[in-house]
Order: structure tokens, then C-alpha cells, then sequence
């Protein structure tokens, strides 16, 4: 039901062209609503379908199992990360809830050591109790990955740019080494967007997403997103997402795809912010060190031309004057809210190692002190660097 059918606009005189991102983000799995003509997808606010006779229905029976708003959202995406089949949950955490069921008790994954704080907390403090075996590489250094793999690594699970270090990871090298020993390569593409990177065009096997951030772009709905191509996986994680439940409502899958239509004009936005914001935070006298993939200075900057399109909103830096330092920055930006999560139009400023990262504090995952990260929005940039050189002044 979620195979990504190219509902782009047809004319029957023509043959379907391959249309590009931008086309794809506003029409993709949206066709006009057949029985109203609604150019947009309806919020199909239903829990069940009425069947014709017994067993025959129109494709939908019941909620959990599909949504007409949820398949539009779902095939959207797919198409975005050009892949093949897409699949919808409640929250980025349900998706990686729902695929590590993928996985059987002594299976060991393989993780970049600088995810996402939540992915950390789920894989060692919930999963790890049901038998599943996890470990951190740095993945910065591909040939790490060959080390650490064992015979019962089943999959390896990238983040890149990571959460909140903007440490890259070469996706096609590492998928390459996990495919030589038959793993699975999963990678975590919140940060970057499909806009700035296709992880499955690059060898991984499976993309998630958390829709809360770029994809649904205006910080008003939560969810998250599977995107994959192999078809027996596909089936696997299809019943999965029915078996297991997590699945998001029409209402947040509609406001998600609402979002996703303006995807490329806002990454784009969101970069042209963050490389001045960048420029200025690098001749800054308090700043220590600027982790932006898009300056020079980024240790991974060649990779990063090479792997990205686009090199993003998010911006981490060290201060000068430690924690207490980072602490008054933090509280006194006026147009940079203090608040967790990212990739709203809105910019965001945080303290990973007292917010988001709090929850690992004892993992192997340093975070220094006195990092500070922007979520840089597509407010005015002047204000914006205004907003900043009052709060670090
Ligand atoms: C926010 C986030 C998640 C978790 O998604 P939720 O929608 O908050 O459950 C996972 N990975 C990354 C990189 C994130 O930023």
C-alpha cells in the first residue's frame, strides 16, 4: 500500500518524466482527493473503513494498519530519499523502536559513538536489556568499523552530521565494509534532511528520520519516518508498524506533509543563516572552536562537499570560560530560544551536555561543557548575528 506509486502530475500525451526534488515534495504520493478534487491531501480523520461486502474493501480496513493521510506523507518521503517504500510512526523514537525488532536476542549493532542522546538511551538502557548487544565506534575513521564488527553484528547504525559534535561519517565507505560482512547499514538523516543528503543512493539499507525537525520544519507536530528499497524488509517492517502500533495520526502526518512541501527553499534558507553565522562565530574572540561542516576549518570539510548538497542549519561551538560561560550565553540570546529539538524555522539555541544529552551523561559519548548548539532558522540573518553578539558580548 506504501509503495511509492509517481502520483506527480500526468499527462497522458507524455511520458513521465523523472521530476525533481522540489517537484517531488509538493506532488509526490499527493494526488488531487478523487471524490472532491481537494488539491490537498484530506486529514482523513477516521479509526475504521466500511467494507463493500466482507473482505472487500478499498484498500484501507483500519487505522493502525493504514491512513490515507499517512500513506500520502509515507510515499512523499520515500520519494524524497529516493526510495522505494516508505513507513510512518509516531515519533523519531518509535522508528528506531519499531526496527530494532528487526533484531533477535545476541545480535550486536554497531553504532557511530556520537548519536542522538535519545537513540543512545533506548538502545542501552531499554533494548539492551531484551538481549540485544550494542557498542560505539568512532565512525569518523571507516577502517574502526572493520575492527569493531563481530560475527553477530547485524547491523550498523550511522548518524551523520552527528548530534551535537557535526562529526561526518563516510555513509558509501562505511555501508561497503558493513555489506562485506553482511550487515545492515541504518542511518539516522534528521540533521541532514533528505534535501542534503540520500543515504540509500550512497549504500545503506534502511533511512529514518525524525519528521519533528527538518521534514515537518515548523515545531508542531512529532514524528518519524522509515524510508527503505528492499522488498522483504519492507514486508518485515510493514508488519512491524501494524504489530507494534506506533504509528502517527492524520492530523501530524498532514501538518508533516504541509511542512515537507517547502523543504527545499527552507534548507536553503537555513544554510545561507548558518554559514554567516558560522563566519561570524569563527573570527568571534570568546569562541574556541566552530563545528560547521560548511567552513574550511571542519576537519571533515572535502567529505562534506563530497556526501552533502547542502550543509545544513545546525552549528555547534565551543566558548572560552568553561560551562559558566556557555551557561550566560545560553540564557541571554533574546531571538535564539533556549529549547531542545531543531530544524523549525525558528532558531534555537542550546546546552547539549545540561539538555539534550543529559540522558548520557555516563556514556562513552564526551560532550564538552562549555558546547553550545544552534538550531539556525530563517529569521533575518542580521538580527540573528545581532541577537548573538549582544548575548556573547
Ligand atoms: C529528535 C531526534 C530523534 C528522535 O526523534 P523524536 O521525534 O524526538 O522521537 C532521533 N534522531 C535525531 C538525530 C534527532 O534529532
Amino acid at each position: 500500500m506504501t509503495e511509492v506509486t509517481d502520483n506527480t502530475p500526468k499527462n497522458p500525451e507524455q511520458p513521465e518524466p523523472r521530476y525533481g526534488f522540489e517537484t517531488r515534495a509538493i506532488h509526490a504520493g499527493q494526488e488531487a482527493d478523487p471524490t472532491t478534487g481537494s488539491i490537498i491531501v484530506p486529514i482523513y480523520q477516521t479509526s475504521t473503513y466500511v467494507q463493500d461486502n466482507l473482505g472487500q474493501h478499498k484498500g484501507y480496513e483500519y487505522s493502525r494498519t493504514g491512513n490515507p493521510t499517512r500513506t500520502a506523507l509515507e510515499q512523499c518521503i520515500a520519494s524524497l530519499e529516493d526510495g522505494k517504500y516508505g513507513l510512518g510512526f509516531a515519533s523519531g523514537m518509535a522508528a528506531e523502536t519499531t526496527i530494532m525488532y528487526l533484531f533477535s536476542p545476541g545480535d550486536h549493532i554497531l553504532m557511530s559513538d556520537d548519536v542522538y542522546g535519545g537513540s543512545y538511551r533506548l538502545f542501552e538502557r531499554v533494548l539492551a536489556r531484551y538481549g540485544l548487544q550494542f557498542d560505539c565506534a568512532d565512525m569518523t575513521d571507516p577502517s574502526n568499523v572493520r575492527k569493531e564488527m563481530r560475527d553477530n553484528t547485524k547491523a550498523v547504525w550511522i548518524e551523520t552530521p552527528s548530534n551535537p559534535l557535526m562529526k561526518l561519517i563516510d555513509i558509501a565507505e562505511v555501508s561497503a565494509i558493513a555489506k562485506e560482512r553482511g550487515a545492515r547499514v541504518i542511518v539516522d538523516n534528521t540533521f541532514a534532511s533528505p534535501y542534503s543528503q540520500q543515504p540509500l543512493t550512497l549504500g545503506a539499507d534502511i533511512v529514518v528520520h525524525s519528521t519533528t525537525k527538518y521534514l515537518g520544519g515548523h515545531s508542531d507536530a512529532v514524528g518519524g519516518l522509515v524510508v527503505l528499497n528492499d522488498d522483504e524488509m519492507y514486508e518485515k517492517l510493514a508488519f512491524l508498524q501494524n504489530a507494534v502500533g506506533a504509528v502517527p495520526g492524520p492530523m501530524d502526518c498532514f501538518l508533516v506533509l504541509r511542512g515537507v512541501k517547502t523543504l527545499g527553499i527552507r534548507m536553503r534558507a537555513h544554510e545561507s543563516n548558518a554559514r554567516k553565522i558560522a563566519q561570524f562565530l569563527v573570527q568571534h574572540p570568546k569562541v574556541e572552536r566552530v563545528r560547521y561542516p560548511g567552513i574550511a576549518s571542519h576537519p571533515q570539510h572535502d567529505l562534506a562537499g563530497r556526501q552533502m548538497r547542502s550543509f545544513g542549519g545546525m552549528i555547534s561551538f565551543e566558548v572560552k570560560g568553561g560551562f559558566e560561560e556557555a551557561k550566560r550565553i545560553v540564557e541571554r540570546t533574546r531571538l535564539f530560544a533556549l529549547a531542545e529539538s531543531l530544524g523549525g524555522v525558528e532558531s534555537l539555541i542550546e546546552h547539549p551536555g545540561v539538555m539534550t544529552h543529559a540522558s548520557v551523561a555516563d556514556s562513552p559519548l564526551k560532550v564538552p561543557d562549555n558546547l553550545i548548539r544552534l538550531s539556525v532558522g530563517i529569521e533575518d540573518s542580521d538580527d540573528l548575528i545581532r541577537d548573538l553578539a549582544v548575548a556573547m558580548g
